[in-house]
């Protein structure tokens, strides 16, 4: 009975959020990911608001990065390069935009000690993202 609670409780939230005065930004397709992103939080007790977040194609500041995020006064913007968005697959994309979500959304800094969604450079060696996707956001929404 009470995960059934549960579920209705969730999907009263969900239609809200669907409905609510028009207020949600549009991410367009980055919809996914956003929406992965505030329910892997959510699971693990985190309220994101995504004022200001901002999420578009544009000029990266290194040919390396290949992501970006502007935190000003209320502006959160995420910048992704669109020639890597176009070929990269779902695992990359996800680490990527998670990346960005920690600096934008969460105010995370970089964390290069162990591998990690925080890391300067995207160290993932291939399918070890997926593999061990529940540690790696565990250890990345903690408090
Ligand atoms: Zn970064």
């Amino acid at each position: 009975m009470l995960h059934i609670k549960g579920m209705k409780h969730t999907a009263i939230i969900s239609l809200l959020l669907l409905t609510g005065c028009g207020k949600s930004p549009e991410f367009g397709e980055f919809t996914p990911y956003v929406d992965s992103y505030v329910n892997e939080a959510s699971k693990r007790g985190f309220d994101l608001s995504l004022s200001g977040v901002t999420i578009s194609f544009g000029e990266m500041p290194s040919m390396a990065a290949v992501g970006k995020c502007l935190l000003k006064d209320s502006i959160r913007a995420i910048t992704l390069r669109e020639e890597w968005w176009n070929t990269a697959d779902a695992e990359h994309r996800e680490v990527v935009l998670y990346h960005e979500l920690g600096h934008c959304v969460r105010w995370l800094l970089h964390r290069d000690d162990v591998l990690n969604i925080m890391n300067t450079y995207y160290l993932f060696p291939s399918g070890e993202y997926l593999n061990n996707r529940k540690h790696h956001l565990n250890v990345h929404f903690q408090r």
